[in-house]
């Protein structure tokens, strides 16, 4: 890997502004905070900015290309400047042909953080996985490496966000009803990794939580070997 884990931490006003924390078609740690949903003055943008495309259109993009295109779209989500683009009834025709997405994430099932809303994608643009912490269950890892390895996205991004619930419980503790205690169990880890630092306990430990969700993916073989690639 170029770089580690907590050198590709996002900001929390919207996505990373350049490529760096990229590992190729691997793992990149991402943070969406509050300020992804606060209005920002922007330059209009050009219609033709985001034309309709392909749906194998990934294949030219590099990673730095891909993650560029989620910050655009990110941006245009912050700006109230969404294009809503590949939402068309002949994007829905082509991508039922076939996927390829260039992006994979894996985020939080929290219903503040739609993927494709607030990157601002379409059909076939995202393959996504969601579970409440974006913990890195095996299932996940599982179907990211299909995402990344299969169908050829461009780069897996670990997305953590605000006033996680399941970050929250991990770090409050006590019983929790039904299976929600193994969510706990798996986070659990980040929030003892950030005890004591200066700021916001839960802040610190919900971007604790996207590293150590972003090691868990980089175990895999499959995708530690797309990283190496770069
Ligand atoms: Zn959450």
């Amino acid at each position: 890997m170029s770089k580690q884990p907590g050198q590709s931490s996002i900001s929390r006003r919207s996505l990373l502004k350049s490529g760096a924390g990229v590992i190729g078609a691997g793992t990149l740690a991402g943070w969406v905070g509050s300020g992804a949903i606060t209005p920002t003055p922007t330059q209009p943008l050009n219609d033709s900015a985001i034309a309709a495309e392909p749906a194998g259109n990934n294949a030219s993009l590099t990673p730095a290309q891909a993650l560029q295109k989620l910050v655009d779209g990110n941006n245009r989500f912050v700006a109230r400047k969404q294009q809503n683009p590949n939402q068309t009834q002949a994007r829905l025709v082509e991508v039922a042909k076939g996927q390829k997405p260039f992006a994979a994430i894996l985020g939080c099932a929290d219903s503040r953080v739609p993927t494709e809303i607030i990157f601002d994608q379409g059909l076939g643009d995202l393959f996504v996985g969601r579970v409440a912490g974006n913990v890195a269950t095996t299932e996940e890892i599982a179907s990211h490496e299909y995402g990344t390895l299969v169908l050829g996205a461009k780069v897996l991004i670990v997305l953590g966000h605000e006033r996680c619930g399941a970050v929250e419980a991990a770090v409050k503790g006590g019983e929790f009803p039904g299976l929600i205690g193994s969510l706990v169990q798996a986070i659990r880890p980040a929030v003892d990794e950030s005890e004591g630092k200066p700021g916001d306990r839960l802040e610190n430990a919900v971007k604790a939580n996207v590293i150590l969700q972003m090691r868990r993916l980089q175990v895999s073989p499959v995708i530690s070997k797309l990283n190496q690639r770069r």
